[in-house]
């Protein structure tokens, strides 16, 4: 059992000031394995405070970009030696298996944040400008203080690739990890103490909706930086409006993998089992609709149901698991009962469907392939965040891009075909803010994220630096 019974604020570890707090379940054992304490608006209000603080007369903000690289090189530093202890805490604590997408949320850290910071090294932080009246220089400021968000599915990853281009620009935060998982994040606040920011810089609150509504409606927070579903992002956008402050939306998908008549299923299958099943399913670039030809129709829905079917469902902690429980009892109900209500509405499961047999405890959900899908049903038009992928059939290309753009969703995508020009050349018309071309791929050098539903506003590269910066043009007349 890991007990915290602290919050991170302005330097300190303080105690919230009410007594609740969280209890975190191991999803594979149903048991508690850890507890945090709860923040209260009041915690809420002292965190910004210390924040605003921390930006309005701190020395943070005006620090060189270098320095604010090497603090957050020694954050980095602070983590590496505890990478073990992280991936274990992270598999029990959101049951992604440790020989997937559990170990590797935790071991790319240190490149993903390379990565990061090589966009910040390469970034115009200040630019002349001339125009017909004189010459500007275009500085890059600061936004401010951020209200970060963060989603329970990758807890540490997500975290970090918020908090580095934040900081990196200047800015001061408030983060508030998901109620499932601050287990992790909590560990990292440790290390983010360790590498001694000024105090202020980052703060770290526990709590579920109540502690990210208020974080997201609090005047003193100039920006919020958020990572979760299209319902707490709408809410977390209107607040935003209200005060006129932006907000960047990381949100859900339906994202299609469409084959193309040449599409090579040995590339396609194992594209949909990394994207779709990869952490138990729970990801939100899944590619979650497979699009076939008619006249490849029964032998894609044959490859991918032979490859799901044979998946390795069981105890995340177990190396040679691939797919472990969903998050929590509610999610796996809500799961089985989309199925439910796909195979009523005429959808053949071609494999899995229900839970898995000897898997009594644990929120396991089957590895699920449903074919003969209407394109219109629920199954196929909402994100279902678990290890569930729809086979639909297509008449010819324009039909198989109409189906792919058809979507409230916009976040993914991918195309298969051998002739490699004409895929990419399928891939730019699909109205998504990510497309891979004969795989599924993310690269953190390249802008993430979506249109439509799935969000707002971009992370990684140049563009996700940008979310945390205000251009000033400084107008240099008389030279
Ligand atoms: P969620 O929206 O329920 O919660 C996300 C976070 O927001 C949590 O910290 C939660 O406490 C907080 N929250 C909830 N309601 C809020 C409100 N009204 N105001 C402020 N904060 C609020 O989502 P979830 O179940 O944790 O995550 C799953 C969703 O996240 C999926 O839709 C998935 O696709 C999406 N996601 C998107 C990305 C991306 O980068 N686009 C990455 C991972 C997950």
């Amino acid at each position: 059992m890991i007990q915290h019974s602290t919050l991170h604020i302005g330097g300190q570890w303080v105690s919230p000031q009410a007594g609740g707090f969280i209890d975190v379940v191991n999803p594979a054992t149903e048991q508690v394995i850890g507890r945090v304490p709860e923040a209260t608006a009041a915690d809420v209000d002292a965190a910004v405070a210390a924040a605003r603080t921390a930006f309005d007369t701190g020395a943070w903000p005006g620090l060189p970009v270098d320095a604010r690289i090497a603090a957050v090189q020694r954050i980095v530093a602070a983590l590496e030696p505890r990478t073990e202890e992280l991936v274990d805490v992270l598999v029990r604590e959101i049951g992604s298996p440790v020989g997937g997408k559990g170990g590797m949320q935790v071991r790319m850290v240190p490149t993903l944040v390379d990565t990061l910071i090589g966009a910040a090294r390469a970034f115009p932080w200040e630019e002349e400008r001339k125009g017909p009246f004189g010459t500007s220089v275009v500085r890059q400021l600061p936004i401010g203080v951020v209200g970060a968000i963060v989603s329970w599915n990758g807890p540490l990853f997500l975290t970090m690739q918020k908090l580095v281009p934040a900081l990196i620009a200047g800015c001061t935060v408030v983060l508030k990890p998901s109620p499932e998982a601050p287990l992790t994040v909590q560990a990292l606040a440790e290390c983010i103490a360790e590498a001694g920011l000024p105090p202020g810089t980052v703060n770290v609150l526990h709590g579920g909706t109540k502690a990210g509504a208020a974080l997201s409606a609090h005047p003193g927070v100039d920006l919020v930086s958020f990572t979760g579903g299209a319902a707490a992002g709408r809410a977390i956008g209107r607040a935003c409006g209200e005060q006129i402050k932006p907000c960047v939306l990381e949100l859900g998908g339906k994202s299609a993998a469409v084959l193309l008549d040449d599409g090579d299923l040995d590339r396609l299958v194992p594209a949909v089992l990394g994207a779709t099943f990869g952490n138990n399913g729970q990801q939100c670039y899944a590619l979650s609709r497979v699009l076939a030809p008619r006249s490849r129709y029964a032998e894609t829905v044959e490859a991918v149901g032979s490859a799901v079917s044979a998946l390795r469902v069981g105890d995340p902690l177990d190396p040679e698991t691939e797919i472990g429980p969903l998050i929590s009892v509610a999610q796996r109900d809500r799961v089985l009962a989309m199925v439910e209500r796909a195979v009523a509405e005429g959808a053949r499961v071609v494999t899995g469907g229900g839970r898995p047999p000897g898997l009594p405890v644990g929120y396991y959900v089957r590895p699920t392939v449903l074919a003969d899908v209407d394109h219109r049903a629920e199954i196929a038009q909402e994100e279902v965040f678990g290890p569930v992928v729809t086979v639909i059939p297509y008449d010819g290309e324009e039909h198989a891009i109409t189906l792919a753009n058809d979507s409230r969703y916009g976040l993914s995508g991918a195309v298969f075909g051998e002739d490699a020009r004409r895929a990419a050349g399928t891939a730019r018309r699909i109205r998504t803010g990510m497309v891979t071309v004969n795989g599924a791929t993310t690269n953190w050098a390249a802008p993430f994220g979506g249109l439509k539903d799935s969000g707002l506003g971009r992370e990684y590269g140049p563009e996700g630096l940008r979310m945390f910066l205000e251009p000033q043009s400084l107008h240099l007349t008389g030279n």
